[in-house]
Formats: C-alpha cells, structure tokens, sequence
C-alpha cells in the first residue's frame, strides 16, 4: 500500500469476479477521505456502481488513458470498521476469490445499489430512519413458554462453564457441549448479559443456523434483554430492514446481533464475543457464491479482534471436536439435561420380515398408540418430503425419473389434507434437485399401464397413514414444503407447544430447537441411507440429527422412548446413540477418518465443473490436474476427475476434481498457484473452487 500522500489511484473494490481491485483515478480533493472501507461511485462501462476503496496505489497495470476518475464518495455512509475490512480480507484469500467478490455480496443490497440521480437522500439516510426496535417489540414468538426475566440459577457444571468463558480475555475458542437441554443457551445468554455490561459500546454476535426455527431462543433472548436494541439477520429479511439492522450494528447502535451465516459479516466495532450455536449444522457453509463457512470465519474473527468465541453443540462437527481433543479449543461439558431425567431409551427395529403397518413395525404403532393413550405427544421422523420417492410401473418397471437431473421425480400430494377426491389430480411429480414440476401420467408413458405405485414413504404418506391407524389423534406434519407458506410451519409447532396436536410427523426441521414438553416418544424411520453413503461425512449427520431427534422425546423429565427402524440394528452408530456417547461416537469415526486419511486429517479443497456433456466438463478438469501436476506442490495430492454423485443436475453435467493436503498452508500455496494457471484455460466451462468442501 502506497503512503496516502503520493498514491495516485484508488484500487476500488467492486463486485465483480476475478480481481481484487479495479485502479479509479480520483479528484485531489477527496484525497483526505480516501481510505480502505470508504464507499465510492465509480463509472463502470456505461454505467456507475458503488465500491469500496480497497487501497490507494502509487501504480497501476492499467494504461494511462483507460484510467478513469471517481464520481465521488457515497454521502453519509458509515465507516466500515477494520475488523470488517481484515475478515473480508482473509475469506477472500482463503477462498481464493477478490476482495470485492466477497465484500460487496456482504453489503446489504439497498446500499449496494446505485442510487437514481434525483434520489431524495441517501439509502443510508433512509435505513437510519426505520432504525432497530427492541427485540421484544420486533418479535413475539407465540406458543414459546414465557421465560422468566430474571436468569435461574445456574447449575454447578453452567456455573463452571460461565467461569472459564468470563476468565478468557482475548482470543480463545471454547467448544461448549452438551446435549439439548443441557442448558447451553442459558450459559450464552447469561455470558453475552457479562460481555455487554462491560461497556456501552461492547457488541455480541450470536449465531444460529436459521432463524425460522429458533422462536424459543428469540424469544428467551427478548426475555433476558427486553430493552436492548438487537439485530435479527437473516436472508428472509425485506431488503430495507436488512439494510437498517445491518447499518445499526455498523453504527454501534444495537449491541447484539442474531443471525444466520451472514450475519458474521455484519460490521461490528465493539464486538466483544462470538456465540456460534449448533455449530455442527451444515448450513454455516455458503452453498454457492464464495463458498465460506460462518462457523470457520466466526473462529478467525474473534481471533483479529482478540476476543473468545464460544461455538455450542451436543454432537460437534468432528473438526471441532479433535480441536478440542489436541488442546487448541478448550472444551466445556455440560454433562446432562437441566431438567434432570434419565436419557431416552432407544430400541433398534429391523423392519424386514415384519408386518407393518403404513410402513410401521408393530412395535411403533403400539408404542404410539400406549403414548395417545396416556395423553402425551408423539413425533414420527422421515427425513423425506413429499408422498412417495419415486412413482413407478408395476407392468415395465417405469420410474419417474427427471429429464434434467440423474434423480427421481418426488411425487407430492397437492392441497388440503384428507380432502375426498383422490385422483391423480391431487398428486404432482416434482424433482427436488431442478424443482422441475409435471402431472402425474394418466398411465405409464412407456406402456400405458393404468396402474403405477407410488414407492417407499415421503411424509405426506406417513401423514396419510398415521391418520389412518390413529383417527382420534390430532396430528400435523412439519417439512420444507409446509415451510413454504408463511407462518405455517410456526402454526404447526405452535400448536403442538399448545398441546393441540397429539402425534407429529416431520424432517429434520422438526429436530431444531423446540421444546415439546409432553413429548415422550419419537419413532424414526428409515434412516439407513446415512449408515452406507458414498459421503464419509453421512454417518456424523446422521448421528448428529439422531441425537438433536431423540432430544425432543421427555424434555419434562420422566421416561422417554426412541424407536428406530432399521435394518442395521447392530450398527456402532445406533449403540453410541443409545448411550448418548458422542465422545465414543466421535472417538470411532476419527479412527476411521485417520486411517483412511480423510478430514480433519487432512485438507481439502474440490474445483467443480459443469457443462453440456459429462465429456466436455472432464476434459476440462483432466486439464487442470496436468496443470496441477505441473506445479511444484510437496505434500498435496491430487485426484483423477470424477463425475459428481448427482451427475446431471438441471440439465447440466457435472464432475469434480479433488486435491487435499495433510498441511493447510502447502494446500493454500498450491492453490493460489493453480488457480493462476487454471485461469489461462480458455473454457466454455464453468468451474468454481470450494475450499474445506462439506460435500464430496
Ligand atoms: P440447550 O441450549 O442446551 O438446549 P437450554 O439452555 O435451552 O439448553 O436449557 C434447557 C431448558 O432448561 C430451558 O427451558 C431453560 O430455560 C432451562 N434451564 C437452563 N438452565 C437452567 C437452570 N440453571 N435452572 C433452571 N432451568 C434452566
Ligand atoms: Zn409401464
Ligand atoms: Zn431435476
């Protein structure tokens, strides 16, 4: 970086890929206001754009007569702290992408945008005016029990937790695990309370993996801190309250800031701690775009603010946990649940042979009917939406496959729930890769076969069958479809809160953070596909959703039950579940990951490709790794091109080229280097690279 006096370009950060700065001359008068994170106008081909002064720079690359001057700076934008500026900095080098690549993505869209030439004031100006509310008036989770003010006494193991986290001064990573209920929210809570009382400018930053599924700590937040300002972040905001929240904490006017994985990029001058909870959950990694993950970057900004951060979970990422093993993270263990009550107990049923009934084995259905029958709630566990997975031909053995994608078409019912009209009007067939939509065929395209069966279970279809063996039990179902209607998914839990429904049918979404208290059986079915997946990282989601499921079952105390069909009964996995052993789970999967040389042992990074033909995306990946093996890269290895699991995706052919290293700097170096030469090949292709890459 040149001295501010005698640079003569600016180097100004746009959202544009590949550079990390394009050279703007400028005015002699704004030399003063020029520094890295000052807002700028620029002229871009015809039209302008808003940018982010990277740095000034006595030279540039470009000719003299292309460069062209700024239009100016933005009017009343804030300044972006350096914390900002160094963690933009180090994920752009670390997902080896430009500075404005990840800068300007970071910026909420409103002050991203260029402003038309007779706006009325700035779009700053405007976000300061909606300004930030006190959680408690922003959201009124409904059906949430209504937590006392005042903080409950912590237990002893919260107390020593509380402890170690108020010793910590300056950069530290504490892991604080323990299983749902353990009481780690409260640790957070009452931590963040101490982090903030420390000064008038002190800022928290909590994480979570996703807003809609977290109305209980909204709300046990909202409690705790009923008159202080704080930012909700998340993708599902309108563009202006995003921009209002967003410039808030910039502007040191909200003291927390509650969000998903972009929300750590949210400009934060006082931060004086970072909560990362759930941090296993795979929706910290950015799927598309700069490929970053929240949780990682959480670390490395608690690191340049020298400030801890506490990442939560009762199944840490395996990451994490070996961290935790070698001494790097200091680990903090809650060791059971608050409310006290032995742990679920869990019975393995092996579906084959048996007579099931809507694909339940006999032991589920009586222990749901033994459960209604006492009053309580049950919640059934597909990790499957829709009716069927695949509708087939009996006749030719037609499938419902996806003309775009190398996957099945779900068949999904459409409209209202036991509506009378059956017909294959109220089914469609959806591909849940493309979204691709179609009718269901009046009979088998192939060979006119009137009769096609719907095959295996979806959720719809266990809705369908639960309502049909229990037509008493008021029950509602939860999943990524329901989601889609505003609100609905919240009505459903809300209601189950309430003790409106008695039996509850869900994915995933139904394992987060809810507390159904006369929950005390939980059946899962058919969780086998993350048993033997091509995916090493399946057995450690599966354990994970596993645990977060079975922490839904006697929350209140008493006893519980976990029932899951399975044709592995005997599998390690189920074994360590049932002892809620995370640590021995853990211990078993390191060995194998160690032996087989697979994450956390060593890094890795994924370039992958898509095209028109499977052919041409090879190709030009069997060209990147000569272009690999051609740099001098001791210690990294690097694959053969492979076609990706899901091969054909929207009509696109995909394959993936692996390279890893047992060292991250050898890993980084060699990349920086082969992304050069990777940008010489001339290619219809298109490529990315994704760093530490959660699928492979
Ligand atoms: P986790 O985040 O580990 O799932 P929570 O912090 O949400 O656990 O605690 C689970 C339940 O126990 C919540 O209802 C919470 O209010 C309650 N709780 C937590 N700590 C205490 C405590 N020390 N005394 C009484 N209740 C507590
Ligand atoms: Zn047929
Ligand atoms: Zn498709």
């Amino acid at each position: 970086m040149a001295s501010q006096a005698a640079a003569r370009y600016a180097r100004v950060a746009l959202d544009i890929p590949g550079a990390d700065g394009f050279d703007y001359g400028f005015d002699e008068a704004l030399r003063p206001t020029l520094t890295p994170g000052v807002w700028v106008l620029v002229p871009w081909g015809r039209g302008r754009r808003i940018g982010l002064v990277a740095e000034l720079v006595d030279d540039t690359p470009v000719p003299a007569d292309r460069i062209r001057p700024l239009i100016g700076t933005v009017p009343s934008a804030p300044q972006l702290p350096a914390s900002w500026l160094n963690l933009v900095r180090f994920a752009a080098g670390y997902y080896h992408r430009g500075f404005g690549e990840v800068a300007l993505p970071a910026i909420p869209k409103l002050f991203r945008a260029v402003p038309p030439v007779r706006a009325r004031g700035s779009a700053f100006e405007r976000a300061r005016q909606r300004g930030p509310v006190a959680l408690s008036g922003l959201a009124e989770p409904p059906g949430a029990p209504s937590p006392d003010r005042a903080a409950p006494a912590l237990t002893e193991a919260q107390c020593t937790a509380l402890d170690a986290l108020q010793q910590a001064d300056g950069f530290r990573v504490f892991l604080l695990h323990g299983v749902t209920g353990s009481g780690k929210t409260e640790v957070y809570l009452q931590w963040i309370a101490r982090l903030l009382e420390r000064g008038p400018d002190a800022q928290a930053l909590l994480l979570v993996p996703e807003i809609a599924l977290t109305p209980q700590l909204l709300a046990q937040v909202a409690a705790r801190f009923p008159s202080q300002p704080v930012a909700v972040l998340h993708s599902d905001l309108p563009d202006g309250e995003r921009a209002a929240q967003w410039l808030a904490a910039a502007e040191g006017r909200v003291r927390l800031v509650i969000g998903t994985r972009l929300a750590v990029f949210t400009p934060l001058p006082g931060l004086a701690g970072i909560v990362v909870d759930e941090e296993h959950d795979p929706s910290y990694k950015q799927q598309e775009g700069v490929r970053y993950s929240a949780r990682d970057l959480a670390v490395t900004l608690a690191a340049q603010c020298r400030v801890p951060v506490v990442l939560g979970s009762a199944t840490p990422s395996l990451e994490t946990w070996r961290a935790g093993t070698l001494g790097r993270y200091t680990r903090l263990t809650l060791p059971g649940r608050v409310a006290g009550g032995a742990p679920p107990r869990l019975l393995c049923v092996d579906p084959r042979g048996r007579r099931l009934q809507h694909s339940l084995v006999p032991e589920a259905v009586a222990a749901i009917g033994a459960c209604l029958a006492r009053g309580e709630q049950a919640l059934v566990f597909v990790n499957r939406r829709g009716y069927a997975p695949v509708l087939c031909c009996d006749a030719c053995g037609w499938l419902s496959r996806c003309d775009a994608c190398s996957s099945y078409r779900v068949l999904h019912r459409v409209g209202a729930e036991g509506a009378a009209d059956a017909g294959p009007s109220r089914y469609r067939l959806v591909c849940h890769h493309c979204s691709a939509e179609q009718r269901v065929p009046r009979s088998c395209p192939d060979c006119g076969n009137v009769d096609l069966t719907p095959l295996g279970r979806g959720t719809q279809r266990l809705e369908e069958g639960l309502r049909a063996l229990f037509p008493a039990a008021r029950v509602g179902r939860v999943d990524r479809d329901v989601a889609r209607r505003r609100g609905a998914a919240r009505e459903v839990i809300d209601a189950a809160h309430a003790g409106a429904l008695d039996l509850l049918v869900g994915t995933q979404m139904l394992a987060k953070g809810h507390d159904f208290r006369r929950l005390t059986l939980v059946v899962v079915v058919d969780p086998d596909s993350g048993l033997y997946s091509s995916d090493f990282r399946a057995p450690e989601r599966l354990f994970s959703v596993l645990m977060q499921v079975a922490g839904r079952a006697g929350r209140a105390g008493g006893d519980s039950t976990v029932i899951v069909q399975t044709r592995f009964p005997a599998h390690p996995l189920f074994d360590a579940l049932g002892r809620q052993d995370f640590a021995g789970f853990a211990a078993g999967q390191l060995e194998e990951r160690e032996a087989a040389e697979l994450p956390p042992f060593v890094h890795q990074a994924l370039v992958r490709a898509e095209a028109r033909s499977l052919e041409q995306a090879l190709e030009f990946l069997r060209a990147a790794r000569a272009a690999a093996v051609a740099i001098d890269a001791p210690g990294v290895r690097i694959f053969d091109p492979v076609q990706m699991p899901l091969v054909r995706l929207a009509g696109r052919e995909r394959a993936q080229l692996l390279v890893e290293s047992p060292a991250r700097p050898a890993l980084h170096r060699f990349l920086d280097a082969w992304l050069a030469a990777l940008a010489q090949l001339r290619t219809p292709v298109r490529w990315q690279l994704d760093v530490d890459p959660q699928e492979i």
